[in-house]
């Protein structure tokens, strides 16, 4: 291309002002206001100048138009959105992990909206401490003596290694020095803390004798982290909570338990394999326990600690403590998160155990209902049968049975697609929905599809495949 031809092209984009002035745009500055509206159409303009000078055509009038909206809805809306997750994983990190029971959500409302209680204590009239709405709950489900929360389970488990171990050596497995995945890795995770990492035993085989070899004067703590998002098979060996709690007493120091994601129901009821539970730690006599608010908790991110009352209150009392500190909509959260297990209706309440505890069968009749509505409008979908997972770090290699939509490369070259492009289309939806591609098949597995989103599904599934 000539450069003379460019500047032709060039020159014949419309001013900021003309562009404005096209039928669909004439509610921008309305809707948007007029200073967003100049700002989206500056964006368009320029871009079609970058495509002019890399010698592309300049777009059309339309396609100027499309941008300019695009844009300036970007510009007014929220980026972050609800979605619909057809993955069928269950507390997936990317997509915020564990949605919140409804009397959750009421009490975050409830909470937000005024003033509140959170800092106190309405008996005497005076200061109290946002830690009494959570603490004494927490210890009471889990058994502890004493139980405070803090942001998430990183900051936890960073917020017990400086106030227990700082200066001082923190003796890990060698198989437990592991990443926990967005770059979350014990090893740095202590040098930030300022204790000193000494790893004992092999990748694969830890025993007791290791641990007693490694003790000494600058021994200041044992930890043990639970291998969340991978699993060691084979020949391999680890000690078990109890006898590391059993020689941190002979030995006078503190063991720091990392569950992850720690669960207060039995995972193994549903089929699972068993995830470590905080109760059973704090039994075992380990004097720390940190895990996640947002894994099979069920609740909003937070870190939750309990354990032994001395250790506990060095926690609250070391000033990072501020740093790390929960917020009140967090806590009004977690607080009618905890209080589903205090009343026994965890299963029923809870939606990450309503999703692990629903049978395959409903989620079958539910997945030949989807098809049932879709075949009506001219669409060819079948039911398959899938494996859904826990995820969020928890339970790898474990799945759930569970039941899919289908549309196969078939049926979707129909509507002049690729699977690929399908899922696009589902991306670009209203609400989103986040569905996954395997062996040429579009699946929206119905595991992970909360109660009342069937319809937005189908609609979303319908306008994907060509406005239906
Ligand atoms: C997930 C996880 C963490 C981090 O917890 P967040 O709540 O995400 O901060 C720490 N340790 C282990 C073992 C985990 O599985």
């Amino acid at each position: 291309m000539s450069e003379i031809a460019d500047k032709d092209r060039l020159r014949a984009l419309p001013s900021v002002d003309r562009l404005l002035r096209e039928p669909g745009l004439g509610v921008l500055a309305g809707e948007f206001g007029h200073d967003n509206a100049v700002e989206a159409a500056r964006f368009a303009l320029e871009q079609a100048r970058q495509e002019v000078r890399a010698g592309q055509p300049a777009p059309a009038m339309a396609d100027l138009v499309g941008v300019t909206v695009a844009r300036a809805r970007s510009l007014w809306l929220p980026s972050l959105i609800p979605v619909v997750n057809a993955t069928g994983v269950i507390v997936h990190t990317n997509l915020g992990r564990a949605p919140l029971s409804a009397a959750a959500l009421a009490a975050v409302q409830s909470v937000a909206h005024g003033y509140s209680n959170l800092e106190y204590d309405l008996e005497a009239g005076e200061r109290g401490s946002r830690h009494a709405h959570a603490s004494a709950l927490l210890a009471r489900l889990t058994g502890a003596e004493a139980g405070m929360v803090v942001n998430n389970n990183a900051s936890a488990v960073f917020l017990a290694l400086s106030a227990l171990a700082q200066g001082r050596e923190v003796v890990v497995s060698r198989g437990q020095a592991v990443e926990i995945g967005g770059g979350f890795r014990i090893p740095d995770v202590l040098r930030q803390s300022g204790a000193k990492l000494v790893e004992v035993g092999t990748t694969n085989r830890t025993y007791l004798a290791d641990y007693e070899r490694a003790l000494g004067s600058e021994t200041a703590l044992i930890l043990r982290v639970h291998s969340s998002n991978f699993r060691v098979v084979g020949f391999v060996h680890e000690v078990d909570i109890t006898e590391m709690a059993e020689l941190g007493r002979q030995r006078g120091l503190p063991v720091l338990d990392d569950l992850g994601s720690g669960a207060l129901l039995d995972s193994a009821q549903f089929g699972l394999a068993h995830e470590p539970m905080p109760q059973e730690s704090v039994v075992a006599g380990a004097s720390v326990v940190c895990f996640s608010g947002d894994k099979l908790l069920g609740g909003p991110q937070a870190g939750l600690i309990v354990g032994q009352r001395q250790y506990v209150e060095r926690l609250r009392r070391h000033p990072l403590a501020r740093a790390v500190r929960i917020d009140k909509m967090t806590l009004a959260a977690l607080q009618a998160t905890l209080l589903h297990y205090a009343k026994g209706e965890a299963l029923r309440e809870v939606p990450v155990w309503q999703m692990i505890s629903t049978n395959a069968g409903q989620l079958r009749e539910r997945v030949v209902g989807w098809a049932g509505s879709l075949a009506a409008a001219g669409i060819a979908a079948s039911v398959a049968t899938t494996a859904a997972t826990v995820g969020g770090g928890a339970l790898p290699g474990e799945t759930l049975p569970s039941h899919a939509l289908a549309l196969g490369e078939g049926e979707l070259a129909r509507f002049g697609l690729t699977v690929e492009q399908a899922l696009t289309n589902l991306r670009r939806s209203t609400p989103p929905v986040v569905a996954r591609a395997e062996r040429g098949e579009l699946l929206l597995d119905a595991r992970t599809v909360l109660p009342g989103q069937d319809e937005t599904l189908l609609g979303a599934l319908r306008q994907a495949l060509g406005g239906r």
